[in-house]
C-alpha cells in the first residue's frame, strides 16, 4: 500500500441523485483532505426521480438513431442538471453543454458515447461546485478488448494529474484501441475509480454509495443479517453473486494486485464503518469463522456412473467435452470413485437435455446418467475455516437441526470455502440456518 496519504472516492448514481445529494458528497470530500481525486456516476434514481440519467440517455440515442424525435426526453435530462445547479446557486453555464450533447445525439454519436454524457455532465459541475480540476476520462481512462487497460491509463494519469491535484475525473467511461469511446458494462463507474486509485497510487479507494457495506446473506432471506468489516478479495471473488449488487465485478482487478483496498461506505451515513475489501496480506484479526453466505436456486446435477471410471484416463475429459462443445459452463464438479456429478445452471441445459444424454452416452459408455433439477447452490465463505477445526460439523448440524438434506458437498482446495447443493425448497431456510448458526452463536 502506498502512504501517500491520497484517497481515491467514487460516488454511485444514488449518491448524486439531486441538489442536496451534492451537498453531501461536498461535505465528505471536505471532511478528509486526503480525498482529492471524485469519480462521480451519472445521477440515478430514487425518491422524486423516477429514472437513472444514463437510461433516459440511451433511450435518447435509440430514438434519434431511428430518426424519431428525442427532445422530449433530453429535455428532463436537461432540467435535472439545470435544477441542480441552480439549487446549488453555480454560475456554470451548463446550457452549453447540454446544447452540445444534445446536438451530437441529433449527429448520429454512438451509443456508448451518449450514454456517457451523464457522468460528463454530472463531472462538469461537480468540478464547479467543489473547485476541483475537470479531467474529462477521455484522456486518461483506456480501454482495450472491452476491459481496463490499466497499465497505458496509469501512464496517461501520471501524466496529466499532479500528485497533490484535486480532481474529478467522469465514471464509466474512456476511450478504447480503435481510438472510439467506449463504456464499460453497467455500474462501471466502479471500474473508472479503481484504475484512478491504481494510476494514482491512492492508499484507498472509497467507493461511496447508498448502503453501509456487505452484509453476511442476502438481507431479503436474513432479516438482520450480520455486517461484514473486512472481507478479502478472494473471499469476495467466491461471494461473488451477492458482491456484484454493490461493487462492479471488474472493480477489484486494477487496484488487487498494488494492494489498495476498496473501502465501501454509506453517503447518507458517513458515520457507519462500512466494508473494506483487502488483500490477504493485509487481512487482519478475523473477527468470524465465516466471512459470508451467498448462493443460487435452479441447478441441474448430472450425474454420471461408471464403475472404474477413475482408471480410464481420457474418461473426465471426455465428459467435459460434451458440455464444452454445448456452449455450457460448470459450476461445480463433485466426485466419489465410481460417480461424477457435474453441476450446472437450469436455464442453460434445459432445452438441451436429451442432447446433452445422449452424447454422453456415446462418448463416456456410462452405466447410468441421472438428470436431477431444482438445486440450490450455497457457498460459505470465510478466510478463518483453514485454520478452524470443526467447521464443516458446525455447518452440517446446523443444516440436520433444521431437517435439512444435503444432496452435494464440495469444499474448494483453498479451504476457503464449502459449497453445499439443497433442494430449492430449502434454499432460504439453509441460508437462515447457515447465518444463525455462525454469525450468533
Ligand atoms: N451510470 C452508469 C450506469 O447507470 C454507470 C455507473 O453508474 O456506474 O450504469
Amino acid at each position: 500500500m502506498n502512504m501517500n496519504n491520497l484517497i481515491v472516492c467514487k460516488f454511485g448514481g444514488s449518491s448524486l441523485l439531486n441538489s442536496s445529494q451534492f451537498r453531501n458528497v461536498k461535505a465528505i470530500m471536505e471532511a478528509e483532505p486526503g480525498r482529492r481525486v471524485l469519480v462521480p456516476s451519472a445521477p440515478g434514481k430514487g425518491g422524486a426521480e423516477k429514472h437513472k440519467v444514463t437510461d433516459l440517455l440511451l433511450m435518447c440515442y435509440q430514438l434519434a438513431s431511428h430518426n424519431l424525435l428525442f427532445d422530449e426526453i433530453f429535455n428532463v435530462v436537461r432540467e435535472r442538471f439545470i435544477q441542480i445547479r441552480d439549487e446549488l446557486g453555480l454560475a456554470i453555464r451548463i446550457e452549453q453543454e447540454l446544447d452540445g450533447v444534445q446536438a451530437a445525439i441529433a449527429g448520429g454519436a454512438g451509443s456508448d458515447f451518449c450514454a456517457s454524457r451523464g457522468e460528463y455532465l454530472c463531472g462538469k459541475l461537480l468540478a464547479d461546485y467543489l473547485g476541483f480540476r475537470f479531467v474529462d476520462a477521455e484522456t486518461v481512462i483506456r480501454i482495450r478488448g472491452g476491459k481496463a487497460d490499466v497499465e497505458a491509463s496509469s501512464v496517461l494519469i501520471r501524466k496529466k494529474i499532479g500528485a497533490d491535484e484535486r480532481v474529478v475525473v467522469p465514471g464509466f467511461y474512456g476511450i478504447n484501441e480503435k481510438g472510439e469511446f467506449q463504456t464499460f458494462s453497467r455500474g462501471g463507474s466502479d471500474i473508472t475509480g479503481a484504475i484512478m486509485a491504481a494510476g494514482m497510487e491512492a492508499s484507498v479507494y472509497e467507493n461511496w454509495t447508498d448502503v453501509s457495506g456487505f452484509l453476511a446473506a442476502d438481507p431479503a432471506i436474513v432479516a438482520h443479517s450480520a455486517r461484514i468489516k473486512s472481507i478479502t478479495y478472494n473471499e469476495l471473488r467466491e461471494l461473488s453473486y451477492m458482491g456484484a449488487m454493490v461493487l462492479h465485478e471488474e472493480a477489484i482487478f486494477p487496484v488487487r494486485d498494488l494492494n489498495i483496498p476498496i473501502h465501501i461506505k454509506n453517503t447518507n451515513i458517513p458515520e457507519d464503518v462500512g466494508t473494506l475489501i483487502v488483500s490477504d496480506s493485509m487481512a487482519g484479526e478475523r473477527e468470524q469463522v465465516v466471512t459470508g453466505i451467498s448462493g443460487k436456486i435452479d441447478y441441474t446435477v448430472v450425474r454420471v456412473e461408471k464403475t472404474h471410471m477413475s482408471e480410464e484416463p481420457s474418461f473426465y475429459r471426455k465428459l467435459l467435452s460434451v458440455f464444452e462443445t454445448n456452449d455450457i459452463p460448470i459450476e461445480h464438479m463433485p466426485t466419489s470413485i465410481d460417480t461424477i456429478s457435474v453441476v450446472v445452471a437450469t436455464a442453460l441445459i434445459n432445452a438441451k437435455e436429451k442432447k446433452i444424454r445422449e452424447e454422453i452416452s456415446i462418448y463416456c459408455d456410462p452405466d447410468r446418467i441421472v438428470f436431477e433439477h431444482g438445486l440450490a447452490v450455497i457457498a460459505v465463505v470465510g478466510r478463518g475455516m483453514i485454520s478452524t477445526k470443526g467447521t464443516s460439523a458446525m455447518l452440517f448440524t446446523a443444516l440436520a437441526e433444521n431437517g435439512i438434506n444435503v444432496r452435494m458437498i464440495s469444499q474448494g482446495s483453498s479451504e476457503m470455502n464449502i459449497i453445499v447443493g439443497v433442494s430449492n425448497e430449502d434454499f432460504e431456510n439453509a441460508i437462515r440456518a447457515i447465518h444463525d448458526k455462525f454469525m450468533k452463536g
